[in-house]
């Protein structure tokens, strides 16, 4: 599942090997997967441009490019972006084929079909996708107890709806967010502003160490290579209804909330 450690994972790959190369031209296999402008317009664009970095905010791949585009890619549920050569046959699910110098490219590929890409000077494609709104980034080393309890203090939502809130704070996808609140031994329903300043803490901890502990293992998906990132997309609770908690012993429960299935520990997390 391409959360904050998979997408941040690519994005150091792309930083590695691609800035300094020249985007030769684009070609859209996937109409619906160019979210912005016209796919022609997207396809002028992104012709004979050199790629000037990588970075991320919340789950967005950003590339600038020279002559002030910007390219922006959502991976969406499981999509994700391979460098291969140019002679190698495409997938299927193949949605987006950016042509690289020396006979690479970069491929947006999903299975499920959801990822998406979109491209303007950097003002348009903040607005169209609503950059400026986001919250503070928890990989961000600014990130601490404060800035937490700050834009939890503010919201009247359920923890987890408000966690995965990329407005309030942007990193936490559905799995890292109830890694985290299991991790800090909270309950998912309670109230975002309810927290006490011990738990604040708690949640604080646990999610840098959920991050952290994803980037280290460079995700659960393939990096921009190919290669398998080694950390484990169930960890504790994610996805495991039934079973035990690997801290009590009760078997962890399931529910919906705002939408999302939700798994947690209804003896331990309080
Ligand atoms: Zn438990």
């Amino acid at each position: 599942m391409a959360e904050v450690p998979e997408v941040e994972t690519l994005v150091r790959d792309l930083r590695e090997v691609v800035v300094g190369r020249t985007l030769v031209e684009t070609e859209v296999l996937q109409p619906a997967a160019v979210r912005s402008p016209t796919v022609d317009e997207f396809t002028n664009l992104l012709t004979e441009r050199v790629l000037l970095d990588a970075q991320r905010r919340a789950k967005y791949i950003l590339l600038p490019l020279s002559g002030d585009i910007l390219l922006a890619i959502h991976l969406a549920l499981w999509g994700t972006v391979a460098l291969v050569p140019t002679e190698q046959p495409r997938l299927l699910e193949t949605l987006v084929i950016w042509r690289l110098d020396q006979d690479q490219d970069l491929r947006l590929i999903d299975k499920l079909g959801y990822a998406r890409a979109a491209a303007g000077t950097p003002d348009i494609l903040a607005e169209r996708l609503d950059l400026n709104s986001l919250g503070p980034e928890a990989l961000d080393a600014n990130f601490n107890v404060d800035v937490l309890a700050r834009q939890l203090a503010r919201r009247r939502g359920i923890l987890k709806s408000v966690l995965l809130n990329q407005r309030v704070l942007a990193g936490l996808g559905n799995r890292d967010a109830d890694e985290s609140m299991w991790l800090a031994a909270i309950d998912p329903r309670r109230s975002a502003a309810s927290l006490t300043s011990d738990e604040l803490i708690q949640l604080h901890a646990a999610i840098v160490k959920v991050l952290a502990e994803g980037i280290a293992l460079r995700g659960t998906q393939r990096d921009l290579f190919g290669r398998k990132g080694q950390a484990v997309h169930r960890r504790n609770i994610f996805e495991k209804p039934g079973q035990p908690c690997p801290r009590c012993g009760t078997r962890i429960a399931y529910l919906r909330i705002g939408g999302r299935n939700t798994f947690y520990c209804p003896n331990c997390q309080h």
